[in-house]
């Protein structure tokens, strides 16, 4: 095989340490991509695919982008699904010593969970990744976001809840650990290392002697944080960014919700990846900070009614006095992120900007609380170092450039005044301009040639420049050297000349290291306050976040809910934000009740198509959600007993989008249920059992109702199309029928979207089948049909003839011996029992 040129035998061996990524070659002003990367990005890209000499005696495919327009390739490529390894030049071009090339090195791996870029990510989302390790039987997390700090742990997660609550962008797990959905963010197999040296290196990434300090953390905890922080490592060549300590997040502390129920409620993403979630519609924020806040708190809803009141509280202090605040907020820039970059050495002069600005807006919003104590703690981390301050406003120009200039005459970052050196520097570096145009005046009157310019010139430096026709009187003068001859101009140098050129360059060289020096010293005076800082940045997100809720509950039409530790659950006049927000223009959203209360726990809504019964479901899910985040909901008022788990389930037909196997994926979610939710959970099903044949899915919802009904024992909001099982009232006593009103109005079916007590009398089908546009002489036949069947199943429509009407008493009375367990019941509640046995025994003769 031929030697590759020295450049291509560099790319290799870069190559070879990163062979999962995509390797962003600097050469110049671009970064070059090779060989099959070259390939893979150009069709990912759309950009043009070249070659650039040959290897192997094959011309070597190439393509590239402009350094200015990197983010933009960059976020497109990792938003497809590649990881980026990025070659930067290790030297200047002028420090190239002889033929040898630049010398080049991978500075970072640019992967989805370890951006810092705000060109890469999504203000409003947090960009977590997710560590798995496991120790024996237990499974351990940490997550971080490096782009705010913030570093949890946990120990013996229930990993779909978890996957569904955190979403995160990129995953590190051993193979063996199965991610499921989730499996195409993994990232490239890690192991993590044994207990006692993960928690050495954990204690030693945050310069304790042990992670005692921080909490009692398991062996499988501390795995996965080292397998975290090893990950971050490893993509930052080396360097870590500036963490929070690891904080153990108590698993016990969040309402648990797996990734089903947050798909089916659509919390802080649609199904149809569109924009209509609960977060959009209680989102009144004003910095990008506190809408991750506010998708954190909705993410992770709290059981502690001590902690959810402590939050309502302080969102009711600001409810009618947020306006100061607010404008505090509006001059608050994304201090989290800034510091982030600035600890990876990949801050910019706007983050030191940034942080500037954001002391000052602390600072303002500080003075903007109204004085309440449930305001307290958030005051507190907002008051700053003043010199800081003071330091970063003398230092800083007003407008800051994206970079830093590394060239000269680009160095405006730092204000004069500021620093004697630097401005030394800059007064030879400008005054050596002056000179040049005194001097320029002074050759032209000495040469006689009035045309006389002096230029600066790439190759040359600066040289004096005539009229073709003047040439010949200047090359009479000995010390003008002529260089350049062209058809219409001559170039001469002389040796004052090149002696300036050498002072300008070397004036300019120098105030831009000096600059340089100066906004490290910068960088590293707040990287020393960093803590301070991201607590000042987190309750700055955390004002945001209440004074969004005080905007809600100013309306009027949002409340503040009564958390108790009970099973209490009485919803008067709710909404669903979501649907109500799209009706805004053409109907009124129509608000209802909803009681759970211990003798009626069990809500069976029935109902025909299209008449809100998934809405009901829904609202109800998502003001608990609410409710427990410690935020307003959507009702007049609401009494809601702490929710430990919540469970919310479509049925198959519902779910088609998805274009799973779905009445498989029904069940299997369906036995999660039953197997996962105990009597303080809420569990809303609908529609189950649509999946399959009529009378399978009789059988199932009916299985599944009681089962909810007698051993769960939860709170539970049942939509079904099964008119049928409203009959078992008599054996399920909690259970209670309601209904959505509909009325007819000259043989049409008018939805009042009302629920009421009662069973539907009958299913409309055949009306909704003419509003959904079937054709009139299929409607018209489909009705006769249905007269024929109600009036008891002719013997030409076999296949209706076994359709369930109501279930047959003889079974209410088995089903109700099949519930009753003699060993669990109290000798009041077998007299209960008793009585109803025999009233249902009565009705079956
Ligand atoms: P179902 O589940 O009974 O088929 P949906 O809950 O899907 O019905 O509701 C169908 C449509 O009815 C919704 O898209 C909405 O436009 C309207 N709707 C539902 N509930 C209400 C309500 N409470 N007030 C006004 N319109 C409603
Ligand atoms: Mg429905």
């Amino acid at each position: 095989m031929p030697n590759p040129s020295p450049v291509i035998a560099q790319w290799f061996a870069a190559k070879q340490q990163n062979p999962d990524a995509l390797l962003f070659f600097r050469m110049g002003d671009f970064y070059e991509l090779f060989f099959a990367d070259a390939e893979a990005a150009a069709a990912a890209l759309g950009i043009a695919l070249t070659a650039r000499g040959e290897h192997d005696g094959a011309p070597i495919p190439m393509c590239g982008v402009p350094i200015h327009a990197a983010d933009a390739y960059l976020a497109r490529l990792i938003r497809r699904g590649f990881r980026v390894a990025i070659a930067e030049q290790m030297e200047a071009a002028s420090a190239r010593s002889g033929k040898a090339p630049l010398r080049r090195e991978v500075v970072r791996l640019v992967t989805p969970g370890t951006l810092t870029e705000d060109a890469l990510l999504d203000g409003a989302h947090p960009n977590l990744l997710l560590a798995l390790a496991r120790a024996g039987a237990t499974l351990g997390a940490a997550w971080l976001d490096i782009s705010t700090g913030l570093f949890e742990t946990a120990d013996t997660v229930d990993l779909p809840a978890l996957l569904g609550r955190l979403d995160p962008v990129e995953i590190v797990a051993s193979s063996d650990i199965p991610l499921g959905d989730y499996n195409d963010r993994r990232a490239p197999d890690t192991a993590a290392p044994p207990p006692l040296a993960a928690r050495a290196r954990v204690a030693e990434a945050f310069a304790v002697a042990s992670l005692d300090a921080f909490g009692a953390f398991s062996d499988a905890e501390a795995m996965a944080a080292a397998l975290a922080l090893a990950y971050v490592r490893a993509t930052q060549a080396g360097k870590l960014p500036h963490l929070s300590a690891p904080a153990q997040h108590g698993t016990g502390g969040a309402l648990a919700m797996d990734a089903a129920t947050r798909a089916s409620l659509e919390i802080t993403r649609a199904r149809d990846g569109g924009e209509h979630t609960l977060l959009a519609s209680i989102q009144r924020t004003i910095t990008a900070a506190g809408a991750r806040t506010l998708a954190a708190w909705l993410s992770a809803p709290l059981t502690d009614p001590a902690r959810i009141t402590a939050r309502q509280a302080a969102w009711s202090a600001l409810t009618g006095s947020a306006v100061p605040l607010r404008v505090a907020l509006r001059g608050a820039p994304d201090i989290a992120r800034a510091l982030a970059r600035l600890s990876l050495g990949r801050g910019t002069p706007r983050d030191l900007g940034a942080i500037r600005t954001g002391v000052s807006a602390a600072t303002e919003a500080a003075a903007a609380l109204p004085a309440d104590p449930a305001l307290i703690s958030y005051a507190g981390p907002l008051r700053l170092d003043p010199a800081l301050h003071a330091q970063l406003a003398a230092a800083l120009a007003d407008d800051l450039p994206a970079r830093s200039g590394d060239g000269p005459g680009n160095n405006n970052v730092i204000l004069p005044g500021f620093d004697g050196e630097l401005d030394a520097h800059r007064r030879l570096r400008d005054e050596s301009r002056r000179v040049i145009s005194g001097l320029q005046l002074d050759y032209a009157q000495r040469y006689g040639v009035a045309a006389l310019k002096i230029r600066h010139h790439a190759q040359l430096g600066y040289v004096i420049e005539v009229p073709a026709a003047a040439a010949e009187t200047l090359r009479a003068h000995p010390g003008l050297t002529l260089r350049q001859s062209m058809a219409n101009a001559a170039r001469f140098t002389n040796p004052d000349l090149a002696d300036l050129d050498r002072r300008i360059a070397e004036a300019a060289d120098r105030a831009a290291a000096r600059e340089n020096t100066i906004l490290a010293a910068l960088t590293a005076t707040i990287l020393q306050q960093a803590p301070a800082l991201r607590a000042a940045a987190e309750a700055l997100a955390a004002l945001d976040a209440l004074q969004s809720c005080a905007a809600l509950a100013a309306t009027g039409v949002w409340s503040r809910p009564i958390v108790t530790p009970d099973r209490a659950f009485a919803i008067s006049a709710g909404r669903h934000p979501v649907v109500e927000a799209a009706l805004a223009r053409t109907a009124r959203f129509i608000p209802n009740d909803c009681d759970l209360s211990p003798t009626r726990r069990v809500l069976l809504l029935t109902g025909p198509n299209m008449a809100g019964k998934s809405t009901f479901l829904r609202q109800n899910a998502l003001i608990v959600i609410l409710a427990q985040a410690g935020l307003p909901v959507p009702a007049a008022a609401a009494r809601i007993g702490i929710v430990d788990r919540l469970f919310s389930r479509v049925g198959a037909a519902d779910d088609l989008a998805r274009g799973r196997s779905t009445f498989m994926v029904e069940m299997t979610e369906t036995a999660a249920i039953l197997n996962q939710a105990g009597p303080n959970s809420l569990v809303v099903v609908d529609e189950i059992g649509r999946g399959t044949a009529t009378s399978d899915g009789l059988a199932i919802a009916w299985a599944v109702l009681e089962a909810l009904h007698n051993q769960v024992r939860c709170r539970t909001i049942f939509a079904t199309h099964f008119h049928e099982l409203a009959g078992l009232t008599a054996a399920m006593p909690q259970m209670c029928p309601h209904t959505m009103r509909v009325r007819e109005w000259k043989g049409d079916v008018v939805f009042l979207h009302e629920v009421g007590e009662g069973a539907a009398g009958r299913s409309w089908g055949v009306h909704v089948a003419r509003l959904a546009g079937i054709p009139a002489p299929t409607v018209r036949r489909a009705a006769a049909l249905l007269t024929a069947i109600e009036r008891g199943a002719p013997s030409d429509l076999p296949l209706f003839t076994a359709l369930p009407t109501s279930p047959p008493p003889l079974d209410r009375l088995r089903l109700a011996l099949d519930a009753t367990d003699p060993d669990k019941l109290s000798p009041r509640e077998a007299l209960d029992a008793l009585y109803n046995l025999k009233t249902l025994g009565l009705s079956s003769e």
